[in-house]
């Protein structure tokens, strides 16, 4: 069948925070959870804040009439929305569907966050971003189907309001099939009902031999073909389907395979069905919009934009902000729009829109661009990545300000670009022109290039990334901290209880002093020193009670930094943070944890180990500046740690760790990228420490135990001893290290600090002598999994009891 006819609106954009300004659905979802409001009062508040939404964005400059809207909107998560949407419930939670298998809204939550000893969905990364979502689990038996009309209610409220105002046609968006299913993990049938807590690890070693929940594609696909039609039945114009799949390397799945169920996946939705009315029968689907956000359609693998191109969608989204420009003509593009995704949706900084408009116009031009049969002006991604808006910002100066564009700002972008491009640049003069000079003022301003920050990074050489060998800091550092063979410590953080955290924002607030402050933060302290000595630990730490988060506590001491007021982003449910902005060249006006690093050593004469978080962490859950690479910057962090470490070994600390949770995370889509991040993380993490005395031990903690593609870069940061996540997986990652040939120490978690339950000394005892076993004995550290700031003291006190006997059990017998 011919596509002939392409009305997508010429701006649009590819989906729009959830949380609410003020972050009304996060405040709705808990009272809902906490049992102060109904379901009903919770969906009437959803409902409110879909129509405000929708309707704001009609005034930044969508179209109301044209679904140049997305239906973006989740109560939880956009992947759980897709399970619930397919009734594809693992059957732990079987009991909790109503007939036919729909979730109610209850239940939904209940297959986000567990219940008792239901485990929840394990969450994971979104892509690269810091966004969570939750991971299906597909067996060859989970039930899918199209149970939930959610988004066709949706779709109808907003297209026929209640209140008699404004109309919102919307373009409903959904994680694509293909996506959904490369993004689920297998499950094996029926298996997972009786494992309790473990459910969500063991379910992959249930699953039959060979099965992949792409196996499942024809299921998955006839379950979207209904909900095309109750969405062409209901009167959508336009469907998203979200494919971001196609633009990473990482899912393990080669590019034929992903080819192969592309094209059955929309042969099946736009080639089979038909979005246009035919005499007496009616259009069976919407037309259909497939976006690829996050980075590149083309990659060695494969060309995903030529794939996406030959199938019968009537419109295709790339990404122009992480993946280059396509030089095309591409079959088939021409009878199709191009959704041009020219603004950033993952950052804040205000668009060039000169220079923008210049890309558009590349892609547009007659016999030199792609070829495609119509142009539309687009994000790269979701908005739901950026916060709100910057005219919200009270404490943001008007410069900085004025560099920034949150979603507000950005759906106004697309809609000036796309007047830019329909009615020429005359039409848009004065904004391009203010576009333009808030570029200039931004390049132009002081702290944004700092000359001594330049002149410091600029003069750096290979030996500032060396410390001694190892043998002989390891000889120095036994010689300083005479520890004994399996030496216990933490991770850094003791439990954050509410009085803690009410002391810090009074303090926030002006409500307290600063002496007052400082003596109950130093009270605090005493006490995380007292509780460890008397556990017995090795090593002890101050315990972190003054940081509200591992990254903002920094970026408000260092230069180079803002951080905002109501610049929430969703991370996770109902889980907002607010990242700090990293605007300028870096440098550290003053000391950061000094104080509080050196009361605590005051108090013991044990070792305190110093904690630092580090730059390639910092940069991760940080918004960072777009004017330089991330490796410069991320040498500009590091420069500002090191001098914290030199200062802390002034002040007698002989222990210091830098955190790097984030370092995997961060890793690029594509492969051909790895070894580019990976050299310039590296390198940043050993610039921040390598001018660490020989005698002072480097220590640095990872927050995961699946090392796969960076375990040689867990050996390139050359740390003296290294913490990871691993008593859920038993340790499995000490053989895997000893097998590449990791050679210093490893502290291999044996607490696992995500559930309250305290650890058996066997238990414990089980996994040291596993680890001991494992790898030379003389390298193994005894920690718990991550820090210990989420769980309450009584819980922690004994596990930590637990795990000193268990060291100084095993310790006996070496
Ligand atoms: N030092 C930090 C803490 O103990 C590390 C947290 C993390 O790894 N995410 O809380
Ligand atoms: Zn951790």
């Amino acid at each position: 069948m011919a596509v002939t006819n392409t009305h997508l609106p010429t701006a649009t954009i590819l989906g729009y925070p959830r949380i609410g300004r003020r972050r009304e659905l996060k405040r709705a979802v808990e009272s809902f959870w906490a049992g102060r409001t109904t379901a009903d009062e919770l969906e009437a508040t959803a409902r409110d804040l879909r129509l405000a939404t929708a309707r704001r964005l009609v005034d930044l400059g969508l179209e109301a009439g044209t679904a140049a809207v997305p239906g973006s909107f989740s109560y939880y998560d956009q992947v759980l929305d897709a399970v619930a949407l397919l009734g594809a419930v693992p059957d732990r939670f079987a009991g909790l569907t109503t007939d036919g298998g729909r979730l109610p809204l209850d239940a939904y939550f209940t297959v986000a966050r567990g219940e008792g000893d239901n485990a929840p969905l394990e969450m994971t990364k979104w892509f690269d971003t810091n966004y969570h979502y939750l991971v299906p689990e597909i067996g060859p038996d989970t039930p899918i189907g199209y149970t939930d009309d959610r988004a066709v209610r949706e779709f109808t409220e907003l297209a026929n309001p209640a209140d008699g105002g404004q109309a919102v046609v919307t373009r409903p968006a959904f994680v694509g099939p293909v996506t959904f299913l490369l993004l689920s993990k297998p499950a094996g049938p029926s298996a997972a009902a009786l494992r309790g807590s473990q459910a969500h690890s063991s379910a992959a070693d249930d699953a039959p031999e060979g099965f992949r929940p792409l196996d499942r594609l024809d299921d998955v696909v006839a379950a979207y073909a209904d909900l095309l039609r109750a969405l062409a039945a209901a009167g959508a114009p336009w469907v998203q389907l979200d494919e971001p799949a196609l633009v990473t390397d990482l899912l393990d799945v080669p590019f034929d395979e992903v080819a192969d169920a592309v094209r059955r996946a929309y042969t099946a939705l736009a080639t089979e069905l038909s979005p246009t009315a035919d005499g007496d029968t009616p259009a069976q689907r919407p037309e259909i919009l497939v976006t690829a956000p996050y980075g590149d359609l083309r990659s060695d693998a494969g060309d995903g934009l030529a794939l996406l191109a030959g199938t019968d969608v009537e419109a295709i989204a790339i990404d122009l902000v992480r993946g280059a420009v396509p030089t095309g003509p591409v079959p088939g593009l021409e009878n199709k729009t191009l959704v041009a995704g020219v603004i950033d949706g993952h950052n804040i900084w205000r668009a060039d829109l000169d220079a923008r408009l210049t890309t558009l116009e590349g892609l547009a031009a007659p016999g030199t661009g792609l070829g495609a049969g119509a142009l539309a002006v687009g994000t790269s991604t979701s908005l739901l990545h950026v916060p709100h808006d910057v005219a919200d910002e009270p404490r943001l100066g008007e410069d900085l300000k004025s560099w920034l564009a949150f979603a507000d700002q950005k759906v106004a972008e697309v809609a000036t670009l796309a007047t830019g491009l329909a009615e020429g640049r005359a039409a848009v003069a004065d904004r391009l022109a203010e576009s333009t000079s808030a570029v200039r003022s931004r390049a132009a301003a002081p702290g944004v290039v700092v000359p001594e920050v330049r002149e410091r990074t600029a003069a750096l050489t290979p030996a500032d990334v060396e410390r001694a060998p190892y043998a002989e800091r390891a000889a120095a550092q036994q010689a300083r901290l005479n520890l004994p063979p399996l030496p216990t410590t933490t991770i850094g953080s003791f439990p954050q209880t509410s009085e803690i955290r009410s002391t810090r924002a009074a303090w926030v607030r002006g409500e307290l002093s600063d002496a007052d402050y400082t003596a109950a933060m130093r009270a605090e302290i005493a006490s995380t020193v007292a509780l460890q000595e008397e556990l017995g630990l090795d090593v002890l730490v101050h315990g972190e009670p003054e940081r509200n988060d591992m990254v903002q506590y920094f970026a408000e001491q260092l230069d180079g930094f803002a951080t905002t007021v109501n610049g929430w982003v969703q991370s996770y449910g109902s889980r907002c943070v607010r990242p700090p902005i990293l605007w300028g060249d870096v440098s550290r006006p003053a000391p950061l944890t000094v104080e509080w690093t050196a009361y605590a050593a005051s108090l013991t004469d044990k070792p305190v180990k110093g904690m630092l978080t580090g730059p390639v962490t910092i940069l991760a859950w940080s918004f960072v500046r777009d004017d330089l690479p991330l490796g410069d910057t991320a040498d500009q962090v590091a420069l500002a740690l090191r001098d914290e470490v030199t200062d802390l070994e002034a002040a007698g600390i002989g222990v210091v760790q830098v955190d790097e949770p984030a370092l995997r995370e961060l890793l690029p889509l594509r492969r051909a990228a790895h070894p580019g991040y990976l050299d310039w993380s590296v390198r940043s993490f050993r610039l921040s420490t390598a001018g660490a005395d020989t005698a002072t031990q480097v220590h640095t903690h990872l927050c995961y135990s699946e090392f796969g593609q960076v375990i040689g870069a867990i050996d390139g940061l050359d740390a003296d001893v290294t913490s990871v996540e691993a008593a859920r997986s038993r340790m499995e990652i000490v053989p895997e290290l000893a097998d590449a040939g990791y050679g210093r120490g490893i502290g291999p978690g044996v607490y696992d600090i995500h559930s309250p339950r305290v650890p058996s000394v066997e238990e414990v005892t089980d996994l040291v002598e596993l680890a001991a076993k494992s790898i030379d004995p003389r390298l193994v550290w005894v920690n718990p999994d991550c820090g210990l700031k989420t769980r309450a003291y009584a819980e922690t006190k004994e596990s930590l009891a637990h795990l000193v006997e268990a060291a100084r059990t095993v310790r006996a017998t070496l």
